[in-house]
């Protein structure tokens, strides 16, 4: 019972290790010569792999962007959407506080927007149409010459 448990930990690591974006990055920068994709070898340039964890060079402020994977993603959105200081921002403000806390990974954006639309507060509370469900009616003046 208990080995299966374990077995079943080891498939999940060996999926989510195929499923990183990271890894061919890492894998290029780690030796070049290798033979990867061509989109891989353009990407590559604009990381940098230090002690073992990949960094994207911003392009905006030169600052080094940690890059995360699916799990540490989900919890980073999570604390930046609705943890201490979370403000329940979205989309284009959510992922510039991501960029501002140093973190980055592939489909950043929709990411973000997937996570604001599952967040329940943010459906609950969130901006309501406050337009009538009837159709728009038309006035006629009383007097119709004057303002
Ligand atoms: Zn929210």
């Amino acid at each position: 019972m208990r080995n299966e448990h374990l077995e079943v930990n080891y498939i999940d690591l060996e999926e989510a290790y195929l499923d990183d974006w990271r890894v061919p990055i890492i894998k290029f920068l780690m030796n070049p010569s290798t033979n990867v994709n061509k989109k891989i070898q353009l990407v590559a340039p604009h990381y940098i792999l230090m002690d073992g964890e990949l960094y994207k060079k911003s392009k905006e402020d030169g600052l080094l962007l940690r890059c995360l994977d699916k799990l540490e993603s989900i919890q980073v959105m999570g604390e930046v959407h609705n943890g201490l200081c979370g403000a329940h921002q979205a989309e284009t403000k959510m992922r510039w506080l991501l960029k501002r806390y140093g973190y980055h990974w592939r489909g950043i954006l929709k990411d973000c927007n997937d996570f604001t639309k599952s967040c329940q507060a943010c459906q609950k509370y969130g901006p309501i149409q406050r337009v009538p469900t009837i159709n728009m009616q038309l006035m006629v003046k009383s007097w119709p010459f004057r303002g």
